[in-house]
């Protein structure tokens, strides 16, 4: 699907389900702090980004690595550093970019999908208030058992989906996020090490955690207008927010760069304008008032 193309991240899991027609309020996202793993990481709160924090955010960004490009994102929703957020749950992160991103462009959001039987192209709407992560946000860690082990794993942060994102391939990299992941691991009481699980019981774990909130992908029930077909696709808050942000980017340059050769005004005057001002500028420059 696109917003325009948001990625499936590499969690350990997929299944949080969010249909399109939620629409059940959840708390003012803008206040959800960003604390957790980092013990030296103090709570903040996101801030609206104007247009011209959006387009040095989007310069600095752009080419990254779309969990570095999260990170970038939300320092610069904080005025904070990149790195107070890589040891953030992924549930937390997502809550911050879905505030981050209700400031900068609205609840609202819309995406354009394909189709996987007829093709269609189909447009959506839903609001993004129903799909960020429900509260109380679900980033503590859980207790799984697997076969005679008892094993207790964290939510991953974006540090761990860096960690393993030059794994050779996606079950690679899903085992290599979970056992990360894991703060203990006993077996028949004895505490022992997370390398000792095998990849059959890595499997198991994978698919029991996939069906816990603090691990699942956020995913969207679609159904089909042109043929009735009804399908899931992945959401992900960071790919679909960077995806925003480089199309804002893409339409504001060149309304900065005819507003600049018309009036002589500098790139931070125009900046500094409201859209609805940018817009009225545009629409007498292109009637030759
Ligand atoms: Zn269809």
């Amino acid at each position: 699907m696109r917003s325009r193309n948001p990625r499936s991240r590499r969690s350990p899991s997929r299944s949080r389900v969010a249909t399109v027609a939620a629409n059940a309020r959840k708390p003012e996202p803008e206040a959800i702090a960003a604390t957790a793993g980092h013990p030296a990481a103090t709570p903040r709160a996101v801030h609206a980004l104007g247009a011209a924090d959006l387009l040095e955010l989007w310069e600095r960004a752009e080419g990254r690595d779309r969990a570095e490009q999260a990170l970038l994102v939300l320092a610069s929703a904080t005025g904070g550093d990149p790195r107070d957020f890589a040891e953030v749950s992924i549930p937390r992160r997502d809550a911050l970019l879905f505030a981050t991103r209700r400031l900068a462009f609205g609840d609202e959001l819309r995406a354009i999908v394909g189709c996987p039987d007829c093709g269609e192209r189909l447009e959506f709407t839903t609001l993004a208030s129903a799909l960020a992560p429900p509260e109380p946000l679900p980033d503590a860690a859980v207790q799984f058992a697997v076969g005679d082990a008892q094993v207790r794993i964290r939510p991953p942060t974006t540090a761990d989906l860096l960690a393993v994102r030059d794994s050779p391939n996606v079950p690679a990299a899903r085992d290599a996020l979970l056992t990360r992941c894991i703060v203990s691991l006993t077996r028949d009481g004895t505490p022992t090490s997370a390398a000792s699980l095998d990849g059959a019981e890595l499997a198991a774990l994978a698919g029991q955690a996939s069906n816990h909130p603090a691990f699942a992908d956020i995913q969207l029930e679609l159904n089909c207008a042109a043929c009735g077909a009804i399908w899931q696709s992945a959401f992900d808050v960071a790919s679909f927010l960077w995806d925003e942000l480089a199309a804002f980017a893409a339409r504001l340059l060149p309304e900065v760069h005819t507003i600049a050769r018309a009036y002589g005004w500098s790139e931070r005057e125009i900046l500094a304008l409201s859209p609805g001002r940018r817009a009225r500028y545009l629409d007498l420059i292109e009637a030759g008032a």
